[in-house]
């Protein structure tokens, strides 16, 4: 979607650190990190949050899941623990409109989270 910042990240209009990518999902590392590991998975298809998610197919809800597991085994996140976290909306301080996971990891996490 024009003038989505992070539809841009996906195709590489802006600049990201995008450590993978496959048919359906970026994932990148988030310029202001909360956390030692700190990244953002998103849709390549825009949609603004996960209340539009009836937008995705099926399939490609289902790589979204499979890829945080993917993404945390991969970094090692899986033995720790880590945090998984979508802002939706105002008041949970979603910033950007283009549906994304904040995956974190490498530290300890309170609850709740504030
Ligand atoms: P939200 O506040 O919507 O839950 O998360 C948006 C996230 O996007 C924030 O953590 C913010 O640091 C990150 N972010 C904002 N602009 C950019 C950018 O240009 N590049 C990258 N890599 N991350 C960004
Ligand atoms: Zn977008």
């Amino acid at each position: 979607m024009k003038d989505c910042l992070f539809c841009k990240i996906i195709n590489k209009e802006i600049k990201s650190d995008i450590i993978y990518e496959n048919e359906n999902v970026v994932v990148f590392k988030d310029i202001n990190p909360q956390a030692p590991v700190h990244l953002l998975l998103v849709p390549k298809q825009h949609i603004s949050s996960i209340v539009q998610i009836d937008k995705l197919a099926c399939d490609q809800i289902c790589e979204l899941v499979k890829s945080i597991s993917k993404i945390a085994k991969e970094l090692g996140l899986d033995s720790s623990g880590f945090r998984v976290v979508t802002n939706t909306g105002t008041s949970a301080g979603q910033s950007v409109d283009h549906l994304h996971f904040h995956i974190m990891g490498k530290r300890d996490f309170k609850w709740p989270p504030g």
